[in-house]
């Protein structure tokens, strides 16, 4: 069987022939198997979707409890024979309930990434490596200038802005889901014990997070009357991105806005945004993590998709791998 036959790119999304299922789907479909509940790989309107228990949870409270017909659940490590295909999640480290999904028939073994990062976080289970012949890898951060500093050394920054500006509330745009979890567990893991206050965008993933035990301290609702304009100075508001700038932060006392985003490296993409305090902090996999973790899968051949595939390819290449770009669309890296 060629690799090909096994797994391939279709409009709907990366198919599988023989056990006629999606992974990823960015349409509807019959059987998606999901790598985690990002809202461009998780969709709600697939007939039957099977994904870890914490996406399932996840895709539940952003949809509703019918986001699609069936729901079965794949723990970490179990196999689940789907028409003679033999599919298994393993934790990828990049959000609550995230997995790369093998998929082996015939001896040959193809492993999805999904999205993956190889840092550390309290907030998930750390990034497996997979043995396989085929991996197919995110490449959102995919050049070499793209080197994630230790993220606790981002926070201790925003630590010290908080005691070097105690009159100014600091508004921290994080994408909802993941990252805006992760900034506040590795606040409080800095030592922040303050009560941080939360917009009610991000109230119901945060309350779920904690339900699973993860431990991200005393959170408030950010509600405020508007035109107030001095609330929570000297604390720490978190924000989706998209509120940065907007007329909602001007309730806060003097609003220095803050940034989590591994797009930070790049100065003029926190210049363009007005962001004072841009941190650089991601949950993608950045150059050292991609290449280290090709090698470690041991796989002989590598298929790059979602973002700067051309120099990971040729870093294959140059190492012996083969390679090739994925054309999958449909998946947007902006926000986190
Ligand atoms: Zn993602």
């Amino acid at each position: 069987m060629k690799p090909q036959d096994l797994l391939h790119p279709r409009p709907e999304g990366l198919y599988c022939p023989p056990g006629d299922f999606f992974i990823d789907p960015v349409r509807p479909v019959d059987r998606a198997l999901i790598t985690h509940a990002h809202a461009d790989h998780a969709r709600a309107g697939h007939s039957s979707v099977l994904a870890t228990r914490e996406t399932l949870d996840i895709m539940r409270l952003r949809y509703g409890k019918d986001f699609a017909e069936s729901r079965q659940t794949a723990a970490y490590g179990e196999t689940i024979d789907l028409g003679g295909v033999v599919v298994s999640f393993h934790p990828a480290g990049h959000v609550l309930g995230s997995a790369q999904i093998a998929v082996e028939a015939n001896g040959l073994r193809i492993v999805a990434s999904g999205d993956y990062k190889r840092h550390l976080d309290a907030t998930c289970a750390p990034f497996e490596p997979v043995r396989c012949d085929v991996f197919i890898t995110e490449a959102t951060f995919g050049l070499p200038v793209f080197v994630h500093p230790a993220p606790e050394a981002e926070t201790a920054r925003l630590i010290a802005s908080l005691a070097q500006f105690p009159e100014r509330a600091h508004i921290v745009g994080a994408y909802s889901l993941g990252k805006a979890q992760r900034i506040i567990s590795l606040l409080r893991a800095g030592g922040h014990d303050a009560p941080i206050l939360i917009h009610g965008a991000l109230a119901k993933i945060s309350r779920y997070y904690q339900g699973q035990g993860i431990r991200l301290g005393r959170l408030e609702p950010a509600t405020v009357e508007e035109g107030a304009g001095t609330r929570a100075a000297g604390q720490i508001v978190v924000a989706p991105p998209s509120v940065l700038g907007d007329r909602w932060t001007r309730r806060f006392a003097d609003p220095l806005s803050v940034f989590a985003s591994g797009w930070m490296r790049i100065r003029q993409r926190a210049r363009q945004r007005g962001v004072e305090l841009p941190l650089i902090l991601s949950d993608h996999a950045d150059w050292n993590e991609l290449t280290a973790t090709i090698r470690e899968t041991g796989a002989g051949e590598v298929w790059v998709t979602h973002g700067r595939e051309e120099a990971l390819v040729r870093w294959c290449e140059l190492n012996g791998i083969a390679a090739r770009p994925l054309n999958l669309i449909g998946y947007e890296d902006e926000a986190e």
